[in-house]
């Protein structure tokens, strides 16, 4: 999806692409953004079915390692 443009689900290449400053923070349920100070994530979210996923920016994937 992030490569491609193109929802993994439907097939639709109607994506749109969120650049957030929100942080991804796990819980027991599922990860919410909350902390905009850590990482940065990007989003994609497909217009037709409403498939969205999430990537860590690439510049922020080596503070991973010392989380
Ligand atoms: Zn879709």
């Amino acid at each position: 999806m992030k490569k491609n443009q193109c929802c993994p689900k439907c097939q639709s290449q109607d994506i749109l692409f969120v650049s957030s400053n929100g942080v991804l923070k796990r819980n027991a349920y599922h990860d919410v953004i909350t902390d905009y100070r850590k990482l940065k994530v990007e989003q994609y979210i497909c217009k037709k079915c409403g498939y969205m996923e999430s990537y860590v920016r690439d510049q922020d994937l080596e503070k991973l390692e010392k989380m």
